[in-house]
């Protein structure tokens, strides 16, 4: 078997969904995004979730639950 079409991918029309930080019509060369600045915002954003996301949890086990122990 060989592929009748290496270097397509399936149907790309040139229509790209908007840049997910500012809307704008993306740019080919950074899609999914407008520009790099955009891209590096996104990026940005991703790693502050990713480190953001243990820290709460850890906040809010920690605060969340009163302890009933001490009432008894
Ligand atoms: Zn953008």
């Amino acid at each position: 078997m060989s592929d009748p079409n290496p270097g397509r991918r399936r149907s790309g029309p040139t229509q790209l969904d908007p840049c997910p930080i500012c809307k704008k019509a993306s740019e080919p060369a950074y899609v999914p995004f407008c520009s790099a600045r955009c891209a590096d915002i996104d990026l940005g954003r991703w790693l502050t979730d990713r480190y953001a996301i243990p820290t709460a949890e850890d906040e809010d086990a920690d605060g969340v639950e009163p302890r009933p122990d001490q009432t008894a």
